[in-house]
């Protein structure tokens, strides 16, 4: 009989332009914590929640100070990409790629090799700050060294309006344009490979079923069940860091495992 493995590299192998989506999953082997997870920051502690609602951070200066303060010493801004990021380098390398859509914000898939044009990050990036006033973004290195210096809530340098990672919280919009390329991937591929997410936020995991809606066979990658096994071709239950090699047909350049403390973005 032939594995869940076997049968996902053969779809691999015999797929010319490959559309993946990652989430969280992909950078634990990095040290970066899920929140979903056994591990996930949200399954430790629940309350971390509301350091991710946009309503509580733009009201509450206490909330903010906290997400600064966590932020300051996010894994994302010291973890190296594993050997997960590095087989979806190879897959461009093949010509296989037709596009990396992610949840993530920690900005790995591009420290692996893939160039920004490549990702498309639908929850936006922890490297940049934005302002809820002007919208001005900037590298958020610059707000978080006031922070170390003891500015608890940095303000915006150009117009004192409230500041935050560049990142989408619950209650906001996705970027349009964004979801829009992400969609097109989505449906013209002949392979959609799911990696490391519950599939539990909307509308991202959505992405997953717009492909099957179309007849792009589906992969999915996790450790867990998600709600979206039924509508795969393959489900996998494995770690990343052995099943991703496997199915690509590489060593992916080597694990690299970290411990690390979590954060939210
Ligand atoms: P999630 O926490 O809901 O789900 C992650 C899934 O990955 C879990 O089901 C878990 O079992 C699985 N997983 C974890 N490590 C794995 C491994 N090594 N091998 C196989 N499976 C593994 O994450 P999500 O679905 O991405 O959604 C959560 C939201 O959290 C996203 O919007 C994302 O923006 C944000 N987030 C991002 C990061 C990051 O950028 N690295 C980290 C935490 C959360």
């Amino acid at each position: 009989m032939t594995s869940d493995i076997e049968q996902a590299t053969e779809l691999v192998a015999a797929a010319g332009q490959i559309t993946v989506f990652t989430g969280a999953g992909i950078s634990t082997d990095s040290g970066i914590p899920d929140f979903r997870g056994p591990n996930g920051l949200w399954t430790r502690d629940p309350s971390a929640q509301r350091l991710v609602d946009f309503d509580s951070y733009r009201s509450d200066r206490l909330i903010r100070e906290q997400s600064w303060r966590r932020r300051a010493t996010h894994p994302a801004f010291a973890a190296p990409p594993n050997s997960g990021h590095r087989c979806l380098v190879e897959l461009r390398d093949r010509g296989q790629l037709r596009a990396v859509l992610t949840q993530n914000i920690d900005g790995l898939h591009q420290a692996a090799g893939l160039s920004p044009d490549e990702v498309l990050e639908l929850h936006g990036t922890l490297h940049e700050s934005e302002c809820l006033g002007c919208g001005e973004r900037r590298p958020i290195g610059e707000a978080l060294d006031r922070v170390r210096v003891g500015v608890a809530d940095p303000p915006c340098l150009s117009c004192g309006g409230v500041l935050k990672s560049a990142t989408i919280f619950f209650g906001q919009q996705l970027d349009g344009a964004v979801f829009e390329r992400a969609a097109e991937a989505a449906v013209n591929c002949d392979l959609f490979l799911a990696i490391g997410s519950s599939l539990r936020v909307q509308p991202a995991a959505g992405l997953v079923g717009l492909a099957a809606r179309t007849g792009v066979p589906i992969v999915l990658l996790n450790a867990e069940p998600t709600p979206y096994d039924e509508l795969a071709a393959v489900v996998i239950q494995a770690p990343i860091g052995t099943a991703l090699p496997a199915i690509i047909g590489t060593r992916g350049g080597g694990a690299q495992a970290m411990d690390g403390p979590g954060f939210v973005g």
